[in-house]
Formats: C-alpha cells, structure tokens, sequence
C-alpha cells in the first residue's frame, strides 16, 4: 500500500515524502480512505501509531485549493501535542499555501492574534486558549468544515469537557467531527454519543492495548531504595530514557537529585511555564538531556521517536496511564522497553495493570534478579536511608519480574 493509493492530492504527497513517510502505517491506511469519503470517525490507536497524519492528511487535503479561512480545527489536551501536531501539519502541508497556527495558554496571545491575521486555514488548539481567543473575537469557527479531537481520553481527564461543549456550540451544523483517542474509557464514548452518534471506527488492535514492540519488565524496589536505583540503572543506559513520576513536587527533586549525581537529567511538568518547557523538550530530543523525569501530563506531547526505555519510578494509577506511558517507547514500529519500579505499597496497582498485560505472560516478581535489569547492590558505604536499608537480605528485596513482548 502506498500512500499515492489512499487518494491524496498531489501537493500533500509531496509534503508527505518530505517527512519521510514511505508507506502508511495500518490507521493511516484505515482511516485515509473513510475521512476522504466524508465520513465522520473514531480513530482509536495505539500511541505512536501516525494518528497525527491520520487525521491530518485528509484534513489538509480537503482545505487544499479552497477559500481561505479557518476551516479545519484540531482540539489537543497540552501545549506540547500543540507544537508537535502543528509541526507535523506544517511539513504534510509545505505545497499547499495551507496556513497553521497554534493556540495555546502559557504564552502572549497576540503573538498567536498576530499570526491568525496573516492568514489562519488550520488551527490546532487547547480549549482554554482556544475560548480566550473565541471570546476576542481574535477567531471565528463559522467556516469550519472539519474538527478533531485528539487524545480524547486525556482531554476528558484533564477535565476539558465544559470547554468542549462551549467550543462545539460555535461551530456551524454543517462538519466532519474526527474523535481519535488511545484507549476508549466510558467518558469518551459519552463524548461520541453527543457528538458522533453516527461516526465509523476504526480500530487498531484491541482496546486499551500496548504495543506489540514493547516489552515489559516489573522490579520490586522499597520506596527508599528507588532513587538509589535508578541512579545506577540510568549509568547503564546509553539511549533515551524517559522516567515518569506521579506528583510535580517528586518530579523536580529526582531531576535535580540525577542532575546532581552528574547524569544528563532534568525534569518537565506542569509549573514549569511554557518557555522552559520547549527547552526541555529540544534539549531531550536532540540528546543533550537523555534522562527526562516527568508526569503524566507534560509528557503528553513528547514526540521522540528514539526513547529507548520508560521507567515507572512511580507506579501508574491506572492502566490507561501505563499504556500511554510506556507507549512512549516502541513508537513507529521501533522496539523499546518498559520498567516499573515497584514498591510494597504499590502492588495492586502493579497486579492489575500485569493482570491486563497477561496474554504476555507476565510473572510475578520471581526471586531471582532479572537478567539486564538486576537491581543495583547496596554500595559499601552507604547509610541506611529508609527503614528497611541495612537489614539483612537488604539486596534481595530488589527482586525483579520480567516479561518480554
Ligand atoms: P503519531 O502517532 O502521529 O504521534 O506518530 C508517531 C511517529 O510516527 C511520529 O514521529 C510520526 O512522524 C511517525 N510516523 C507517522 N506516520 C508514519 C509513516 N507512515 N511512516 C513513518 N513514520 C510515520
């Protein structure tokens, strides 16, 4: 299959050979067809899995030659997916003359006032800047034919849904509504039900699945003992590694505790203004920063290709969140690795998302260290630093489960 077949105009083929893409993957060449047709959709994909360009292409492919204006609209939960879908639509629409903007909060609005008035075909938006922008009368949605909602799930997580309403009233009768999202919980099919009652899916593997090139490996590790191991795994990686934390508080100090410990490491969330975090983000995809400590929600947008290994340090407090973090790794059909760090009191957290994962066979955490991952010993030297450091058997409280994709 080639993406010549799927029906696209020539100038975004060009687009699309310039970003390098030889062949669709499976929700391209699913959804590609359907959304050229007209019909309303709910792309459902495993993370990485191109659904930026699922979307995006029919959508520039419609608006391409048209009158100019603001007629296709892309709905994101951060401002980094922001950036990065506007970043992709950019390079797909090269030979259109198809103008894409961004709007999103952290940053001067008139900047982005400014860049609607040059001339504004596509924009992909957060909601609350979005409305800011709607409520100036900076934007108008009375022309749009075509609107997304992307990563639907997070967006109804981060609690957007009454500014999605407020938004959807705006728009004219008269579109093409795209819902795509990672995993399908019960709040996003309220969403479909209201607004796409009638939309087509497609469906990529089951639901609320991980992708098949992930493997998964799970190390029991007290609570005082992570940092400490971490540290010493991170010295044996060579690639990108991006280590997920649960609070913003924890997610500054282990940045600056691997930071001090001499390793390229530093930390993106959510109190760190806009600005900062683009740095960061450049930073870790050029390499400078191999070592990303973040929470869930500022790592929403990362869209590296090359993360080697994703470390829960904190458990994940759903299944969902596990899936979209370690979807982080294995991306484009890439292998990658995912490793938890599991401590006593999160093992029920740890049993549901293995009991989830079980037609992978993931054991419970045998005896034996696993191999590649035993956890590092306890150095001579070293004061105690929890309760439980410096009692016998000391080392064999790092056991670890492994299972391989
Ligand atoms: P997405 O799921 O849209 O975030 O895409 C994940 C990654 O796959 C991004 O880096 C895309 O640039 C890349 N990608 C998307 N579609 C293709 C394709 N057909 N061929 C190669 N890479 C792709």
């Amino acid at each position: 299959m080639s993406f010549a077949k799927l029906g696209l105009k020539e100038p975004i083929l060009r687009g699309v050979a310039d970003a390098g893409y030889e062949q669709p993957t499976d929700i391209q060449a699913n959804a590609i067809p359907k959304i050229l047709r007209g019909a309303e959709l709910i792309g459902l994909g495993q993370t990485g899995s191109g659904k930026t360009a699922a979307f995006g292409l029919p959508m520039l492919n419609r608006l391409c030659g048209g009158e100019p204006g603001l007629r296709g609209l892309i709905i994101v939960p951060t401002r980094e997916l922001c950036v990065q879908v506007a970043e992709n639509l950019r390079t797909y629409a090269k030979y259109t003359g198809l103008h894409v903007c961004t709007a999103f909060g952290g940053v001067d609005m008139s900047i982005q006032e400014s860049a609607f008035k040059r001339g504004v075909d596509v924009v992909v938006a957060c909601p609350g800047r979005l409305i800011d922008h709607l409520e100036r009368r900076n934007l108008s949605l009375e022309k749009v034919e075509m609107v997304v909602l992307d990563e639907s799930d997070r967006m109804l997580d981060m609690g957007f849904m009454p500014q999605i309403r407020r938004i959807f009233v705006r728009l004219p009768q008269e579109r093409q509504n795209l819902l795509f999202s990672a995993t399908m919980p019960e709040e996003v099919e309220g969403l479909v039900a209201d607004f796409l009652p009638n939309a087509e899916r497609v469906q990529i593997g089951t639901r609320s699945q991980s992708a098949k090139t992930i493997s998964h490996r799970f190390a029991s590790v007290a609570a005082a003992d992570k940092a400490h191991a971490l540290e010493t795994l991170l010295r044996r990686e060579d690639g990108k590694v991006l280590i997920f934390v649960n609070k913003k508080l924890g997610c500054e100090r282990l940045g600056n505790q691997l930071k001090r410990a001499g390793l390229p490491a530093d930390s993106i969330h959510g109190d760190k203004g806009a600005e900062a975090r683009h740095v960061c983000l450049q930073a870790f995809t050029r390499g400078k920063v191999r070592f990303l400590v973040a929470t869930d929600v500022a790592a929403r947008g990362i869209d590296v290709d090359d993360v080697t290994l994703v470390v829960n340090y904190d458990f994940p407090l759903g299944l969902e969140d596990y899936i979209h973090r370690t979807g982080r790794t294995g991306r484009a059909g890439r292998s990658g690795r995912a490793l938890s760090l599991v401590a006593p009191m999160e093992r029920r957290l740890y049993e549901m998302v293995a009991g989830h994962l079980a037609g992978k066979k993931v054991a419970n955490a045998p005896k034996a260290p696993g191999r590649g991952y035993g956890m590092p010993k306890k150095r001579s030297g070293d004061g105690p630093r929890g309760k439980s450091r410096g009692k016998p058997g000391g080392r064999s409280r790092s056991r670890a489960a492994s299972a391989s994709s």
